[in-house]
């Protein structure tokens, strides 16, 4: 290969190259010079090896977000050049607009500099070294089906250690309480649901340290109860279950061992390593067992905080009250928050003007994990944002300004999750070794059916880890689990709930339903070796909920419709499901205004359609389809 060549492969002036060469001591002459194979490989080898160390020393400092102005004054070009670099990667921006960390730094990359974050003011504070460690009480939240009895359980113990040492009883409610008791405190989170814990980890807040799976003993685990369970595993949370309403005159916790068992959580008492303990919410039956065992597992956790830095907290939940404006309910993790603190929540910042404990006294100071409910904040943060104290108001305001800017890049960019296609590329280029799955299915036989098919592929380069996997329509519950864990979501003869469908949009979490299971399986399986190839994708375009159904003599069956969301289209694609299960897929053969016929009706009209299926009933929901061409992306 001629060192010309050479030059131009390498994206290097063929002068500049020969000098380098020269200076590595290859024996080259001029561009016409050849090497052969082996010494190219080499060359290019060393060369890339010199570019890249000469860009990692030449480091450049700057705050994200960066203007492509202020990167092109850092890099020394004209912001116009950047300008081209970036239209070059389809990014049309305006010069003062910002830009995210990850295209800053390839731009300044392709100009040799090593872009690097200043450490901000807010990370200079989030990392103060730590003090002495001192003991801290657990944070417990409870999960589980509706009705199993989660507030319940959490009120008996307010009620039985909180109140009895009150005259007045519980003066007020916030999203978390603490009970000390003679062995030690417990924090308890008062906002049961697996949703809510996620949401919460997905603003990066696992503030639960142990989670209880609380389990009815008359009806045993629910489609809910797995869902918790699998989202405390996913957190990898330790999980205590409660099982509760032992009380009730069916109550049957031996099937409910039984059936825990079953999705991994063998009891203690069956020669599993899960902790179980019988409990009734109604008498008070093994809640002092359930207390003494939390704190067991605390101890062992070895739970503990620095009390002497700044402080740092996380949402619990936050309300606007009419009378004192923005209340968010914090639970310091770490250090003394105190009246008089500037601090920064989210998007907001202010001085702490008041704090309030659970059970609505005010307070001056308060330490890990105990809740209060603070009045300080200009607006109303979500549950999840981090609060930390700040040395001043000047610096809450840099702060509060910087996280805003950082919330519109947020809002254009949306953060990249794990796409099937690129899967093998990852795998390659990231080392990825795993791909996490959350499987859907209509019942319970195929979706084992299809949970175990999709573990059996082999791959030696990446396991197939499929991280919760339940019966019916795809919920928001599910989106958010795999936005937490860079999951993809797989579902099979299932609907989508619409709430989850937009989300899995907004998150850019890959979700796809299948109706054929060799498809699924072949899908995973392309994607495992690197060669999904193009398939057509069905895209929800509209769903009818059939109200009646009628006869006409010419187009036989019609079903008198609602358009509930999106529109549908004459001749596109669709699925008849009654309850989550598809009994029909076909086409829109025809679509009806008051007896004309239409090629597409949009949401809130009401209709007539006809499938071509006779046995259409009032209530079931039908689901149109465009189809879409997924084109292979190899490589
Ligand atoms: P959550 O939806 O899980 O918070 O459940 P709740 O705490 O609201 O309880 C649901 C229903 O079960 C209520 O009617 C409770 O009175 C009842 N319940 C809760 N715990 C027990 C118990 O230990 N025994 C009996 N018999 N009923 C209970």
């Amino acid at each position: 290969m001629r060192i010309h060549e050479l030059a131009k492969k390498l994206g290097v002036d063929s002068k500049e190259l020969i000098k380098k060469l020269k200076k590595l001591n290859f024996d080259v002459k001029n561009h016409m010079s050849s090497v052969d194979e082996d010494t190219a490989e080499i060359i290019m080898h060393e060369i890339k090896t010199l570019k890249h160390q000469e860009i990692e020393s030449n480091v450049i400092e700057v705050n994200f977000p960066v203007t492509v102005k202020d990167l092109a004054i850092k890099l020394g070009k004209k912001p116009s050049e950047l300008l081209v670099d970036l239209m070059k990667e389809r990014k049309l921006v305006t010069i003062n607009q910002n830009l995210d960390e990850a295209t800053a730094i390839g731009i300044a990359y392709k100009y040799k500099v090593n872009l690097c974050k200043k450490l901000s003011e807010e990370d200079a504070i989030l990392k103060v070294k730590a003090n002495a460690l001192k003991e801290r009480a657990p944070v417990v939240t409870l999960m589980g089906h509706i009705d199993h009895g989660k507030t319940s359980i959490l009120d008996y113990i307010r009620n039985s250690k909180i109140t009895e040492k009150e005259t007045g009883g519980i003066t007020q409610h916030i999203g978390a309480y603490q009970v000390v008791l003679d062995k030690g405190k417990i924090t308890f989170l008062d906002t049961p649901g697996h949703e809510t814990f996620t949401a919460m980890r997905a603003r990066g807040a696992t503030i639960t340290d142990i989670v209880i799976i609380v389990v009815a003993a008359d009806e045993g685990i629910k489609p809910q109860t797995v869902e918790a369970i699998d989202h405390a595993k996913a957190a990898g949370v330790p999980i205590i279950v409660a099982i509760n309403k032992i009380d009730a005159p069916n109550a049957n916790p031996d099937m409910v061992k039984q059936q825990l068992s079953k999705v991994d959580l063998v009891p203690e008492d069956w020669g599993g390593k899960t902790i179980t303990v019988l409990v009734s919410a109604k008498t008070g039956k093994g809640i002092d067992s359930l207390l003494e065992l939390i704190l067991l597992q605390a101890h062992i956790m070895e739970l503990k905080a620095d009390y002497d830095r700044a402080a740092v907290g996380v949402v619990v939940e936050a309300r606007l009250s009419k009378g004192k404006g923005p209340l968010a309910t914090i639970l310091v993790r770490e250090g003394k928050l105190r009246v008089g603190d500037w601090c920064v929540c989210g998007i907001y910042r202010g001085k702490i003007r008041a704090m309030y404990d659970d059970r609505g006294e005010l307070v001056k100071e308060v330490y890990p994990t105990v809740p209060v409910e603070i009045l300080a904040l200009a607006g109303v943060p979500n549950p999840g944002d981090q609060l930390f104290v700040v040395p001043n108001e000047k610096s809450a305001k840099e702060i509060v300004e910087k996280r805003r800017d950082e919330e519109d890049i947020k809002r254009i960019v949306p953060s990249a999750h794990l796409k099937l296609e690129d899967l093998y590329k990852k795998v390659k280029e990231e080392d990825l070794r795993q791909l996490k799955v959350i499987l859907k299915a209509d019942v319970g036989g195929t979706l084992e059916a299809v949970g175990d098919a999709l573990e059996k592929i082999p791959s030696e380069e990446v396991d197939l880890v499929i991280i919760h996997k339940g019966v019916g329509a795809v919920n928001s519950s599910d989106i958010l689990l795999a936005d937490v864990s860079d999951a993809i979501v797989v579902g099979f003869k299932v609907s989508v709930d619409p709430k989850a469908r937009d989300l899995a949009k907004n998150k850019g979490i890959e979700l796809r339903v299948y109706q054929i299971v060799y498809e699924l399986i072949d899908d995973i399986r392309a994607a495992l070796e690197g060669l999904l190839k193009p398939h057509i994708k069905k895209v929800f375009l509209g769903r009818a909920r059939i109200k009646s159904v009628f006869k006409l003599s010419k187009s036989g069956i019609i079903a008198g419709s609602i358009i509930e969301k999106g529109k549908i289209i004459r001749g596109t694609a669709c699925n008849l499901f009654r309850g989550n299960e598809v009994i029909f897929e076909g086409k829109v053969q025809s679509l009806k205004r008051f007896k004309e016929d239409v090629r597409e009706v949009a949401q809130g009209t009401e209709c007539g359609i006809g499938v071509g299926y006779n046995d259409i009933k009032e209530g079931d929901v039908l689901d149109v389809f465009t189809e879409e061409v997924i084109t292979r992306r190899l490589k």
